[in-house]
């Protein structure tokens, strides 16, 4: 059958994206979001309800073939009766273990993967207990829910136990050992229903307050490639994953520690538009409707700049060669990802050089 309507849970700027990458391929969307507003409306039909809606949800999925989502938060109950209308992608399995960071963890491990020292807290006697195994520096988080460094403290002291658990204590949180590490990278990796895999280049990725301020690619560097592949090999076929998946990693010494993943098209992902044959977004369409997968080839050298609570000045990003503008139309709010820039160059001193002067008219808030 010819997969050409696919419902979109959540019509943020991911949906947005990916709705600009279907149409050209013929591919129509609707989404679902609790905003008329949303990103995604701007570009495609939107059902307004709240995502976890019975009743919305249904509309969607029938008015659908298959059915994705750029929230991966949405509980994987909610998703179970639309399985009898349409096919869920990725598969609801991916979801409900990368939204628990313990079970994510855990499948990491069983699939040999390294992943960060950790214990599962449930309360305070725990945290201190776990600060005297594992040892401090160690980051809380809560288990669910979290995202771009929300949910989150480090302890840089057994002192700030007292301070952390105020801010974020209770039951189901998880304390990892700290990683020093010397980058974050990340690979965003496309299967298909007939389990053909592409991988895109390695980002190398730079965060200020646990959220992505700004990504370059390819992060060339062969040997963490390959080992990084081979570990979002073991995840997607595992999870008999079809769509974009990404697995974000610390690099620790000369190994990778898996960090997280999203079941999803990337933030660290999005210079792809640009800066490869085919995006990210484009991937994700062309798997879930069961096309062929698109090349991974990067076309040059890119960074690409997350804005950040407020949009910098159009006018002088613009003049800069070779970068290209993404304003989601949101509001600002502090610490709210607004839109992005990439800027695209055939040589990697050119990207640094415009990289730096990109970042002098960008302010993070
Ligand atoms: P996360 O929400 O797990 O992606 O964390 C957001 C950011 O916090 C990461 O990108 C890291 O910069 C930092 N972080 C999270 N966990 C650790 C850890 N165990 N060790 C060091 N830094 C961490």
């Amino acid at each position: 059958m010819k997969l050409s309507r696919v419902g979109i849970v959540g019509a943020g700027q991911l949906g947005r994206m990916l709705a600009l990458a279907a149409y050209p391929l013929g591919i129509r969307c609707l989404f679902l979001d609790r905003s008329a507003d949303a990103p995604g409306a701007q570009v495609a039909p939107i059902l307004v309800g709240d995502l976890e809606d019975p009743a919305r949800l249904a509309e969607l999925a029938a008015a659908s073939q298959v059915v994705t989502f750029d929230w991966e938060n949405i509980s994987e109950s909610a998703l179970a009766p639309l399985e009898t209308l349409t096919q869920i992608r990725p598969p609801r399995a991916a979801l409900q273990v990368s939204q628990d960071r313990i079970l994510e963890k855990a499948l990491f491990s069983k699939l040999k993967i390294p992943v960060a020292a950790h214990v599962p807290i449930d309360c305070k006697e725990d945290l201190i207990r776990a600060a005297r195994k594992l040892g401090i520096p160690g980051v809380l988080k809560t288990r669910r829910m979290g995202y771009d460094g929300k949910g989150q403290r480090v302890l840089h002291d057994a002192a700030q136990i007292d301070a952390a658990w105020s801010a974020i204590g209770g039951p189901g949180l998880i304390y990892e050992k700290f990683q020093e590490f010397s980058r974050e990278v990340s690979l965003v990796g496309a299967r298909s229903s007939t389990g053909d895999m592409v991988f895109y280049p390695l980002s190398a990725n730079t965060h200020g307050g646990g959220i992505l301020h700004y990504s370059i690619a390819p992060y060339a560097n062969p040997k963490l490639e390959r080992t990084a592949q081979t570990y979002l090999k073991r995840v997607m076929n595992a999870l008999d994953y079809v769509g974009v998946l990404t697995v974000e990693f610390f690099v620790v010494g000369n190994r990778l520690i898996a960090n997280e993943m999203a079941p999803r098209v990337h933030n660290s992902g999005h210079w792809t538009i640009e800066g490869c044959v085919t995006s990210q977004f484009e991937n994700h369409m062309r798997a879930i409707c069961d096309l062929p997968l698109g090349s991974t080839r990067a076309l040059g050298h890119t960074a690409m700049i997350n804005f950040l609570g407020a949009m910098p000045s159009r006018e002088r990003l613009l003049a800069v060669d070779g970068l290209a503008f993404h304003d989601y139309g949101k509001q600002p709010r502090p610490g709210r990802k607004l839109g992005h820039c990439t800027i695209l160059k055939s040589r990697a001193k050119d990207r640094n050089l415009a990289l730096a002067d990109a970042l002098k008219s960008i302010h993070w808030t």
